[in-house]
C-alpha cells in the first residue's frame, strides 16, 4: 500500500498524487458511502492523505482515509447552514498584493493576513509585481512583526524559486485581492515546475470557468497549492470580537501581561498592549486594522443576537 494526497475529485474518481505520479483511484466500498454522501464533511477532498493499492500501472484503489488536521469550508449551496468542505489539510496561506497597480493597503494586508491566522492557516506576504516597483517600508513593515515577505514578479520571474522553497513541504492557498496577480503566479509556478520535470502535456482538467470544484495543484517537489475557482476561501471565516486579537501576532503576544483577562485592548487600564503602541513597538497602521475589524465583528455579533 502507498500513501498519497488526493489532488482532485471527479465522479467518483479522485486522482491521487505520489511519488511524482498521479493514480486514477475509486473508493473502496466501506468508503464509498463516504463519497456519495454528496457536500458532507465525510467526502473524500483534495487534500486529503490516503492509504491506497495499485489495480493497475495508472489506477489504484483507496483503502484509507487518514485523519485531517484541517479543512477549509465554506456554506453549502444547497443549504447554507451546512458546510462544504472546499480541501483538506491546508496548512499554509500564500497572502499575495502588489507592489504596485493596484497599489497596496496594508489595511487589506491586515485583513488578509488575520483572516487567515484565524481560519488555522499560517501566512506569509507575498508581494509580486516587483518589477513595477520596490514596494519600500511596506516590506519591512511586516518583516518586523515576524512574517516573512518575499518579493516577486510573475513577470520576470524575480523571487519564485524564494517562493517555491516556501511551499515545498505544504499546502498552500493563495489569497488576496483580485488583479495583483495570483493566477499569473500560479501558472509561472506551473510552468518552472513543468520544465523542470519534463513533464510537456499541458495542464488539463482545470476549468477555471466551468467549475467550483477546488483542486490540487502540484508545483513542485511536495509542494501543493489549492486552486478554488471563484472562491474567496478567507470570505467565510467569521471571527468573534475576542478572537481577532489572537490572529495579530504583535497582539497575541503582548495581551498576556494586559492588566484584564478579557483586555480588548481599547481603553482599559493597563493594557500591554496599547503601551506598546505608545512605545513604537506596534506599528499604528495595524493597531487600527485590528481596531476597524473588532468593530465589525461587534457589529457582526449585534445582527446576530438582534
Ligand atoms: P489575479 O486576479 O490576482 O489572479 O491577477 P492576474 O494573475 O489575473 O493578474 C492581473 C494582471 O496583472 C494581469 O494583467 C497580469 O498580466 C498582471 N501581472 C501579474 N503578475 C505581474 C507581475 O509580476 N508584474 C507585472 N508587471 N504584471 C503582472
Ligand atoms: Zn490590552
Amino acid at each position: 500500500m502507498m500513501e498519497g494526497i488526493v489532488t482532485k475529485a471527479v465522479g467518483g474518481f479522485f486522482f491521487v498524487h505520489h511519488g511524482g505520479r498521479t493514480y486514477r483511484c475509486v473508493a473502496r466500498g466501506k468508503l464509498r458511502r463516504r463519497v456519495t454522501e454528496g457536500e458532507g464533511p465525510g467526502r473524500i477532498v483534495p487534500g486529503d492523505r490516503v492509504r491506497f493499492g495499485l489495480l493497475s500501472a495508472e489506477e489504484g484503489i483507496i483503502e484509507e482515509v487518514l485523519p485531517r488536521t484541517h479543512q477549509l469550508a465554506k456554506p453549502a449551496a444547497a443549504d447554507p447552514h451546512r458546510l462544504q468542505v472546499l480541501a483538506a489539510n491546508v496548512d499554509q496561506a500564500c497572502v499575495v498584493f502588489a507592489s504596485r497597480r493596484p497599489d497596496p493597503d496594508p489595511h487589506a494586508i491586515d485583513r488578509f493576513l488575520a483572516l487567515a491566522e484565524g481560519s488555522g492557516l499560517r501566512p506569509f506576504l507575498c508581494l509580486n509585481k516587483v518589477d513595477l516597483g520596490d514596494p519600500g517600508e511596506l516590506g519591512h513593515l511586516y518583516g518586523r512583526i515576524g512574517y516573512r515577505v518575499l518579493r516577486t514578479s510573475a513577470l520576470t520571474g524575480e523571487g519564485l524559486e524564494a517562493l517555491q522553497d516556501l511551499l515545498r513541504g505544504h499546502l498552500t492557498v493563495i489569497v488576496g485581492p483580485s488583479g495583483v496577480g495570483k493566477s499569473s503566479l500560479l501558472n509561472a509556478l506551473l510552468r518552472t515546475h513543468r520544465l523542470r520535470v519534463g513533464e510537456v502535456s499541458p495542464r488539463t482538467g482545470r476549468g477555471r470557468h466551468t467549475t467550483t470544484a477546488a483542486e490540487l495543484v502540484v508545483v513542485g517537489e511536495d509542494a501543493f497549492v489549492v486552486d478554488t475557482p471563484g472562491v474567496q476561501v478567507l470570505e467565510f471565516v467569521h471571527l468573534r470580537p475576542e478572537e481577532i486579537a489572537r490572529c495579530f501576532p504583535e497582539i497575541r503576544e503582548r495581551a498576556g501581561r494586559c492588566a484584564f483577562g478579557d483586555c480588548l485592548h481599547r481603553a482599559e487600564p493597563g493594557c500591554a498592549v496599547r503601551e506598546a503602541i505608545a512605545a513604537g513597538e506596534i506599528p499604528l497602521s495595524r493597531y487600527e486594522s485590528y481596531l476597524r475589524m473588532l468593530e465589525e465583528a461587534e457589529e457582526a455579533e449585534r445582527e446576530r443576537y438582534a
